[in-house]
């Protein structure tokens, strides 16, 4: 896999800071083979978290970002560095959301575009990707969708799915892909037909979650899997990590 397309995240801090200012939806990223060496490196390393930093460049006002399909990816700020986003099928007006740490970003846009929510996506158990799931799923009567291998940790989980599985949203095929490393049941949502994938904590803009609960092993080839996968393919990732680059050339 030679170039991946990615939606959340800066590609150096110098085309970031260029891109930023003009509001783009979607900067291209590229990645060469030897990524994973250099990820699999920083696993050693402890991940910084960069508390405030999406607040400081007003992550908000250049994240909505549409795909190749009728499939709408719209990503969403939450908590300090926490992306959700919310999918959005345009034939069917069919709505969920992909790992929505906390309700209220979500409830504030579905109020703004006045449309409900069918579907809950969980791509692993952390708080931080799951603390929005009641609230939601109280409020609209959402299904919470998530690993079988998390099914007794993913607060409200109605459908439990597992490697190899495929699902249907709104008529978009959704391959369900074991990527463990981060933790155990971390699985990895891709949507062949918008050529996006939704890779939770297991991959960032170049670095990857911590392992807590998994291998460098484990983590190397749920890597080497997402790499795997069509060279136009888009990353949305659970993450912003890198946005205290583009802080420091402002
Ligand atoms: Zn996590």
């Amino acid at each position: 896999m030679q170039t991946i397309s990615k939606a959340s995240s800066a590609t150096s801090f110098f085309r970031c800071s260029r891109k930023l200012s003009s509001q783009p939806c979607v900067r291209q990223l590229n990645i060469r083979k030897s990524l994973v060496c250099r990820v699999m490196k920083l696993v050693s390393s402890p991940l910084r978290t960069l508390r405030g930093a999406g607040k400081s460049i007003r992550v908000s006002k250049f994240c909505s970002v549409s795909n190749v399909s009728s499939l709408q990816i719209e990503l969403v700020p939450c908590l300090k560095d926490n992306y959700a986003y919310i999918l959005h099928d345009e034939d069917t007006g069919t709505v969920g959301v992909v790992d929505p740490s906390e309700a209220e970003p979500i409830i504030d846009s579905l109020k703004r575009s006045g449309r409900n929510l069918t579907y809950i996506l969980n791509t692993h158990h952390h708080y931080d990707h799951t603390g929005g799931n009641l609230e939601l799923k109280d409020r609209y009567g959402a299904k919470v969708i998530g690993s079988a291998m998390d099914k007794d940790r993913i607060p409200g989980i109605d459908m439990a799915l597992k490697d190899g599985d495929k699902w249907m949203f709104a008529g978009h095929e959704v391959h369900v892909m074991d990527t463990p490393g981060h933790t155990k049941g971390h699985i990895s949502l891709y949507f062949p037909g918008s050529r996006a994938i939704f890779t939770g904590d297991t991959m960032f803009s170049l670095s990857c979650g911590k392992l807590f609960e998994g291998t460098p092993k484990q983590m190397l080839a749920s890597l080497q899997k997402i790499t795997s996968l069509p060279d136009d393919t888009s990353i949305y990732c659970g993450h912003e990590y890198t946005l205290v680059c583009c802080t420091l050339v402002f």
